[in-house]
């Protein structure tokens, strides 16, 4: 099967594909929010991976950068490198990928397709925000409220487990991660900086800190666990919540007048939205409740060190 017997079988699902290039039409009184995440053989995922699973969760991590805006997703384009054209493998992961686009009304609108010698998935997403009410890292004052949605060390517990051989259960967050599209653009021109946890509570924190040139007090009996974290020791809990990546929770900061209006967000969505600390003097990371915190290198993934 050559590539483009693949895109019109797999990928062409609408008249945008077939050009050189496509083209989308700006709309008035918006920002274009532009973002790009790829997942590579060996490094994101195994060989072996299901399809499906990795179609979903490339869709997945593209469209968590856009709720981490504040932004509405409305088109990607897909760059596949591949040892091989293998039907089902194909099949599956446009299954994955067009189920979550199509929850979202996210259209695929081009992309490139070459022979690699190992799988290499990347998608870049574009989405629309109300002219400048996207939410970007920066913005965190002294004494504002820091924010989770959900809760965290799901997918970092399936990740042990995967990586200790145990049996998985399907779905989980790690291979099927929700991004919080609603719950973004809800909180456009309410919070004043966003950040989704893809890489660690702890560092991505650290990124919004560094930025805004403040610290963070945390308190450690606030923090939401997943529910497969209940019954392990503190520690171990606290671990995969702080240091475990890939819940793709949004972390927020906002100031304490809108403590409010968080709230009636949280009940709307019906997504637990919980205070886990504020913002202080300083440039790192304070936890309450707990004697020691994480040494540096293990808060959270880097590709380099
Ligand atoms: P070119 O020769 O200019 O690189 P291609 O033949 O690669 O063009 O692509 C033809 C059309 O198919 C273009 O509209 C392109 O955006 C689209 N396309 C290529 N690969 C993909 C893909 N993986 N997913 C979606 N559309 C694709
Ligand atoms: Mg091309």
């Amino acid at each position: 099967m050559d590539e483009f017997s693949i895109i019109d079988k797999y990928f062409k699902r609408n008249s945008f594909i077939g050009d050189d290039a496509a083209i989308i039409s700006p709309i008035s009184g918006n920002d274009l929010v532009i973002s790009t995440d790829c997942m590579q053989e060996g490094v994101h995922f195994l060989k072996d991976d299901e399809p499906h699973a990795l179609g979903h969760k490339l869709m997945a991590v593209n469209l968590s950068d856009m709720a981490a805006m504040g932004a509405n997703p409305k088109y990607v384009t897909l760059t596949l490198g591949l040892p091989t054209a293998d039907d089902d493998w194909l099949r599956e992961f446009a299954d994955g990928l067009f189920s979550l686009a199509n929850k979202y009304d996210v259209q695929l609108i081009g992309g490139d397709i070459s022979r690699a010698l190992h799988i290499s998935l990347s998608l870049q997403i574009i989405g629309y925000v109300a002219k400048g009410m996207a939410l970007g890292r920066r913005g965190a004052n002294l004494g504002d409220d820091i924010y989770i949605s959900g809760s965290l060390g799901e997918a970092a517990f399936f990740l042990a487990g995967k990586l200790k051989n145990e049996k998985k259960i399907t779905p989980n967050r790690l291979e099927y991660p929700e991004p919080r599209i609603a719950l973004g653009r809800s909180l456009a021109g309410i919070a004043n900086c966003m950040i989704d946890v893809s890489d660690g509570l702890l560092q991505d924190l650290q990124h919004i800190l560094d930025l805004n040139r403040v610290g963070a007090e945390l308190d450690s009996n606030f923090i939401p666990y997943s529910a497969e974290l209940k019954k392990l020791p503190l520690k171990s809990k606290l671990d995969y919540a702080l240091t475990g990546g890939e819940d793709y929770e949004l972390l927020f900061i906002a100031p304490n007048s809108r403590a409010r209006i968080i709230e009636k967000i949280s009940r709307d969505l019906d997504i637990p939205l919980t205070k886990i600390g504020s913002i202080v003097a300083g440039k790192n990371v304070i936890i309450r409740g707990m004697k020691k915190i994480p040494k540096i290198a293990s808060r959270g993934f880097k590709h380099f060190i």
